[in-house]
């Protein structure tokens, strides 16, 4: 009866295969990147058009749909008592330079794969979701409670629009998102972002820092660092280097070029970019020029005391932040991670931006005032916003029946997993992002060539109509 079951949503869903994809292309030749705010067009033309064509769609299949305020719509699967609420998004991050397949809004199927922007985030992950629907409704599986599909269409620029809906309607009592990767995360890391900044006096004097520039987004680990310094002697300047090569034993590059006629040095470092939440996977080139900076007597005190001042906060390879007191670690979701991204100095000021992920553990109290004490005690003056961390339970029927359709429809073990970035179920209760992505596949989201697995959105279709068919029985 089971087995009967999904090889009767599968062989629905291989039979509408062609026209699945047809769904997808014309939702992805729409460029529904964040554009400037139109009357009754909040978040721009595009994100609009893609909303409506994906309204247009669910009334195709034969949907009760809702707008809300512009920036939402909703598709109900019967009208039955709310269960079930799946959360996926119209909107696409822009496009940047690097399609080699096919331009980004020009979409393409080869070699079994849909290449073009929003094909697996999250356009076909949304269709996939509502050919489950179809596939239920259509093979008259018996349920009786509804199952929603609602689309967004700023998800990629804050998810304001989710706002408005929840702001008109109460969260269902389980939420899913396909807008990640199988089998299921139960638990987004919390995102702390701090500011460290110093204002030093002007000082007299010749050795001085006149610039010092690293990173320029807050959640990417800086790759390169550059700094200006004045006033020193090259024999000092090669010796804070050979300092920081003896200290740090990892692979980057460091060098310097001397103006003698200016007295003025230039110091590069260069290590290897990677994401805030997984430092460890990068070589921050900022930490390793400003613990350079910190061996350098420049003549202004409170210029050294500030620039050691942040060293000590941030030694390389402190990933967990360890140095500012707030390394909590928990079982559901592993060790706090902390990644200064964007560094700026000069002879009046120093400044730094933290990224940091925190754990399940990770309090106000244990995390916010334990970094603010830290770096007020050393004299700066501390910034910082904070959005805990979302975790649900493992060990509920819901899960368990996400995770064994998972398993009927791949073969592969089910199990929940722990992430640094958020989803668009952050805020709810009980929201988990449940594919439509494989394991173990890249689909270049938000880089050039961005593409989807014809057999894996085949597949996320049959587990989304399984597991509608067992939680809104
Ligand atoms: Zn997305």
């Amino acid at each position: 009866m089971e087995q009967d079951r999904k090889n009767r949503i599968r062989a629905y869903i291989e039979a509408h295969t062609d026209e699945m994809i047809e769904d997808i292309c014309a939702l992805c030749r729409i460029d529904s990147v964040k554009g400037e705010a139109k009357d009754g067009m909040p978040y721009g033309e595009g994100p609009y058009r893609a909303l409506m064509a994906a309204k247009d769609l669910c009334e195709r299949y034969g949907f009760a749909t809702k707008e809300y305020a512009d920036r939402v719509v909703s598709a109900d699967l019967n009208s039955g008592e709310r269960c079930l609420d799946i959360l996926a998004h119209m909107d696409v991050v822009a496009p940047g330079d690097g399609w080699t397949v096919t331009g980004p809004f020009e979409p393409v199927t080869k070699d079994g794969t849909i290449f073009g922007r929003g094909s697996s985030d999250d356009k076909g992950p949304a269709v996939a979701a509502l050919y489950a629907m179809r596939a239920v409704k259509e093979l008259g599986y018996p349920v009786s409670k509804n199952c929603r599909l609602i689309l967004g269409s700023d998800e990629e620029c804050g998810s304001s629009d989710i706002q408005h809906y929840y702001a008109v309607e109460p969260e269902a009592p389980m939420t899913f998102s396909p807008d990640a990767e199988f089998p299921l995360i139960n638990v987004e890391k919390g995102q702390f972002r701090g500011e460290l900044t110093a204002s030093v006096g002007k000082g007299e004097g010749n050795r001085r820092l006149i610039s010092f520039v690293s990173g320029d987004t807050i959640n990417i680990v800086p790759g390169k660092a550059e700094a200006v310094v004045a006033g020193f002697a090259e024999a000092e300047i090669r010796a804070a280097l050979n300092a920081v090569m003896n200290e740090i034993d990892a692979d980057y590059e460091l060098s310097f070029e001397y103006d003698e006629e200016q007295s003025e040095t230039v110091i590069f470092a260069e290590g290897a970019p990677a994401h805030a939440s997984t430092p460890e996977n990068g070589v921050n080139a900022g930490v390793i020029l400003l613990q350079l900076l910190a061996q350098l007597p420049f003549d202004s005190e409170e210029m050294v005391t500030a620039i050691q001042g942040m060293a000590r906060f941030f030694p390389f390879g402190d990933h967990h932040g360890a140095a500012l007191k707030i390394d909590i670690c928990d079982d559901l979701s592993g060790y706090t991670s902390v990644s200064p991204d964007i560094f700026r100095g000069d002879s009046s000021s120093l400044s730094v931006r933290f990224d940091a992920r925190t754990s399940v553990a990770a309090t106000e109290e244990n995390t916010i005032l334990a970094a603010k004490a830290c770096a007020e005690n050393a004299g700066f003056v501390f910034s910082f916003d904070f959005n805990p961390a979302h975790a649900v339970a493992e060990d509920t029927p819901f899960i368990h029946t996400l995770l064994s359709a998972y398993t009927e429809v791949t073969g592969k073990e089910g199990r929940c997993v722990a992430i640094g970035g958020g989803t668009y179920v952050h805020g709810l209760q009980n929201g988990v992002a449940f594919g439509a992505v494989g394991e173990t596949t890249d689909t270049h989201m938000h880089g050039p060539d961005e593409f989807m697995l014809i057999s894996e959105l085949q597949d996320a279709a049959v587990i989304y109509a399984l597991s509608i068919c067992e939680l809104c029985r």
